[in-house]
């Protein structure tokens, strides 16, 4: 598929796409962005810096990988939308580092919802935990937008599938009881490249592709 096709379909459906171009240099980034490509996801902390610093500065750059609390210093002045909020530390920090900047930063919290032991985040009790909590309601400096989520890694599109339902229930779980007046409450990340039609059809508003807009990495 050209990016062009890929655009297209996910901006048909109304969801966002966030490029995924982690390992990739920025002169491929550019000719994405030169095909009007604004959103740009990443998953470590250096290399974003690193693109954030050399790339054009009207790119949106949105955090998806697994992060380290002691990281979020590096990004807090720029950081469009962190995906990957994955536990309550890295939260405060987030607020901490936002409020140190003077910002409010865009977070989503990522839910575990595969089978696979590598895939973190929170499961629904901990998030309501966190959400119940007073702590939670001081932290002024971070905006929760939604939620995020990475489908067990298969064929088996019924599994696939039923993860992403589980997802959507979940964020609508939360909004009901948590984010009712709340419109910045939005999001529901899921979909990559092999699964992210599937994704749109269960509910996605934001697709992270990598390797079908880039190329397959090589590590
Ligand atoms: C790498 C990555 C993607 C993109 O994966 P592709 O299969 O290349 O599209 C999406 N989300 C996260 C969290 C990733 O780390």
């Amino acid at each position: 598929m050209s990016f062009k096709s890929i655009a297209k379909e996910v901006n048909d459906s109304g969801a966002t796409l966030v490029a995924v171009s982690k390992t990739k240099p920025n002169e491929q980034i550019l000719d994405i962005y030169n095909q009007g490509q604004r959103i740009f996801g990443e998953n470590r902390v250096q290399e974003l810096v690193e693109k954030y610093n050399t790339l054009p500065k009207d790119i949106e750059w949105h955090m998806i990988g697994h992060l380290q609390s002691n990281k979020v210093k590096y990004m807090a002045h720029f950081v469009n939308l962190i995906h990957s909020v994955d536990n309550f530390k890295l939260l405060k920090e987030v607020n901490k580092q936002a409020a140190k900047n003077e910002r409010i930063i865009n977070c989503l919290l990522q839910f575990k919802i595969a089978k696979e032991e590598t895939k973190t985040g929170f499961d629904l009790k901990d998030a309501k935990e966190m959400l119940d909590s007073e702590l939670f309601s001081t932290l002024k400096n971070i905006k929760i937008c939604g939620i995020m989520g990475m489908a067990t890694f298969t064929d088996k599109q019924d599994q696939v599938r039923s993860e992403f339902q589980k997802l959507k229930n979940i964020f609508d779980q939360l909004q009901a009881s948590y984010f009712k007046n709340q419109d910045s409450f939005s999001e529901i990340s899921m979909g990559m490249s092999g699964d992210f039609q599937l994704a749109i059809e269960e509910g996605s508003t934001m697709v992270r592709i990598g390797s079908l807009i880039f190329g397959n990495r090589n590590y």
